[in-house]
């Protein structure tokens, strides 16, 4: 196995089935979403030029995305198989990411799609609670931290990322829907789509992703 995209709506899950399947398979898990925080919370160049589209929910340009994000793969802990979280999310990033794979005599070994409904998203995303320190997710109604406001992982502080209110999450489904639903065609004309339920519990959706994953030829033919 070699890259695992993962696909899905915002707040279907993919952050946190993401985390577990990369201790599973013992493979790093790289979100560009992720990549960008920390770009802002360093404020690089790349961060404050997020910033602005990320706020509104929107799809932050192409070039710089495809540029973190083919850079980060690029990284020696990534060379047997990464998982992605958040790219692509444009056909552009696809094409982008399959010439560069091509290139490094690499691939896409799967693509799961997590699927879960828009009205079940939005109460999702406005519950979510973030660790600052280590970034785990957690949710006020399906999955509260032991202890309000404090990090079960590493006992950091709990936050609420800025673009998680209910204007925003309105534009980032809107904006799912239009440049990121078709690349579910895409991963399916090439055989490597697989659907999983991301209504069960947390548990059932990774021991289904897991399968998913497996199911897959593992080499780069
Ligand atoms: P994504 O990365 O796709 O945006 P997250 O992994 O951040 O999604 O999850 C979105 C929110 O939903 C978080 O608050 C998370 O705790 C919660 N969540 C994740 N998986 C489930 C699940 N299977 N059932 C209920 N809530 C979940
Ligand atoms: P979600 O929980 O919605 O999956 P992410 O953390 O993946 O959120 O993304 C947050 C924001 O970062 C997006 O709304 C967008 O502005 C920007 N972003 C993340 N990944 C990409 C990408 N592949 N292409 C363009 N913008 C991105
Ligand atoms: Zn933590």
């Amino acid at each position: 196995m070699d890259f695992v995209v993962l696909l899905g709506p915002p707040g279907a899950g993919k952050g946190t089935q993401a985390k577990l399947l990369a201790q599973e398979l013992g493979i790093p898990h790289v979100s560009s979403g992720d990549l960008f925080r920390d770009n802002l919370a360093r404020k690089t160049e790349l961060g404050l030029l997020a910033k602005s589209f990320m706020d509104r929910g929107d799809l932050v340009p192409d070039d710089v995305t495809v540029r973190m994000v083919i850079d980060r793969i690029g990284h020696p802990d990534c060379e047997a198989g990464v998982i992605l979280d958040g790219f692509p999310r444009t056909l552009g990033q696809a094409v982008a990411l399959d010439d560069a794979l091509v290139a490094a005599g690499r691939c896409v070994s799967v693509a799961p799609l997590i699927q879960v409904p828009d009205d079940v998203l939005m109460d999702r995303l406005t519950a979510r609670r973030i660790c600052r320190q280590c970034g785990a997710v957690f949710n006020l109604v399906s999955n509260p931290p032991e202890v309000p406001g404090v990090c079960g992982e590493c006992q950091g502080e709990l936050y609420q990322r800025d673009d998680d209110n209910s204007e925003t999450v309105r534009n980032r489904l809107y904006t799912y829907y239009r440049d990121t639903a078709p690349l579910i065609g895409y991963y399916f004309a090439r055989k490597l789509l697989v659907e999983v339920d991301g209504q069960q519990s947390i548990d059932d959706v990774q021991t289904a992703l897991v399968a998913a994953v497996r199911s897959m030829p593992g080499d780069c033919q």
